[in-house]
């Protein structure tokens, strides 16, 4: 049995003895090795943190479970998030164990059916607002202020704290940390919460070094690279539909002191990088996540020197969370055919 993060990374986390034990049995998702995209890009070593093996099927969970622990701790009953989808399934997840009442707050049309599906199943209280994210957040945010209840966006320091051990796993797997880590950016926690965490792993691993931090926002959503916050946010991966980044400043330092870069993808690009990561890898992400693939991609046209280099791309989110865009984006025509051996033999021997 795995534990979950707070077991494995106790001692980096803010917990003692009075913190409750919880555990979904998220982190500890693999580092699959790259078949084919990496070679194509001249670097040494391409790597695919597959975060959509966590239990509600994306990287959330790992500040989720710390951001209960400590809801619990203080004796909380009731947690609410703004959520483009996948804060709202995980948040409703560890409500449901955990028996605190959960509510969120989601754009109405614009979250991704895998998503809604699971905060549906978990019986969260779903309130679909008639605005954007940025709109929904800047409401809960009030409503924290004047009502008891939980916050659990990445506002929420713990939810930081947490994420930072996808960080600690790589360099755990590696050996060390890599030379460069590709990751979608959104409300810009991810990318905060992975600098914070190779900073404080520094040393540890063999390779006492930290990588440089190359973010990537939709190019319809990319106020960090445009340096001007987006009121209609747009772009196919809606994980990373976010105008006004709630970690911003955050996400500048982490880019900064890393020597690193924020940079934008088109949603032609995302959508290339999803079918390639499918039909290449064997890996099925969402297309949120696509574009830290994406971003790795253009890295070359952006006088990135790739060769030599060990690459780690952050696949945040599972592909299933999101079954519309396969079906759109795919271009896939399903064949029907009768169900008998000659039937379908005909079929393969028409050659169509
Ligand atoms: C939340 C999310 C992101 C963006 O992460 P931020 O911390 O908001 O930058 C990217 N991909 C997926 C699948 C997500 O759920």
């Amino acid at each position: 049995m795995f534990p979950g993060v707070i077991d494995r990374y106790r001692e980096f986390l803010p917990v003692d003895d009075a913190t409750p034990s919880v555990s979904l049995g998220e982190g500890t998702t693999p580092l699959v090795r790259s078949s084919s995209i990496g070679d194509s890009l001249g670097c040494r070593e391409l790597y695919f943190k597959l975060e959509g093996c966590n239990p509600t099927g994306s990287f959330k969970d790992r500040g989720m479970v710390v951001a209960i622990a400590k809801a619990l701790e203080a004796g909380k009953t009731r947690i609410i998030c703004a959520s483009t989808g996948n804060t709202s399934a995980s948040a409703a997840a560890y409500g449901a164990r955990y028996q605190l009442e959960t509510l969120v707050l989601v754009p109405a049309g614009e979250i991704a059916l895998g998503k809604l599906a699971q905060a549906m199943a978990y019986g969260a209280r779903i309130l679909a607002v008639n605005g954007s994210f940025d709109e929904a957040l800047t409401t809960v945010k009030g409503i924290v202020e004047s009502w008891d209840i939980e916050l659990v966006n990445s506002l929420n320091p713990y939810r930081i704290e947490g994420q930072k051990t996808g960080a600690f796993e790589i360099v755990d797997d590696l050996g060390g940390a890599p030379d460069i880590l590709c990751i979608p950016v959104g409300n810009a926690g991810n990318i905060t919460a992975y600098w914070k965490g190779f900073k404080e792993y520094r040393g540890i691993g063999r390779i006492g070094k930290t990588p440089k931090m190359m973010g990537f926002q939709a190019a319809g959503a990319a106020p960090i690279v445009r340096g001007v916050p987006i009121s209609n946010p747009k772009t196919i991966a809606t994980a990373i539909r976010i105008g006004n980044p709630a970690s911003w400043e955050q996400a500048e330092v982490a880019r900064d002191e890393s020597a690193g870069l924020i940079e934008m993808v088109d949603d032609n690009a995302i959508v290339e990088a999803y079918l390639r990561l499918a039909r290449e890898e064997g890996i099925f992400c969402e297309p949120a996540s696509a574009a830290s693939v994406a971003g790795l991609l253009k890295l070359p046209e952006l006088d990135v020197d790739l060769t030599g280099k060990t690459i780690v791309c952050v696949l945040t989110g599972n592909g299933l969370k999101d079954p519309g865009t396969a079906e759109k984006r795919a271009l896939v025509e399903l064949e029907y055919v009768e169900p008998d051996v000659v039937s379908v033999m005909n079929l393969l021997a028409s050659g169509k």
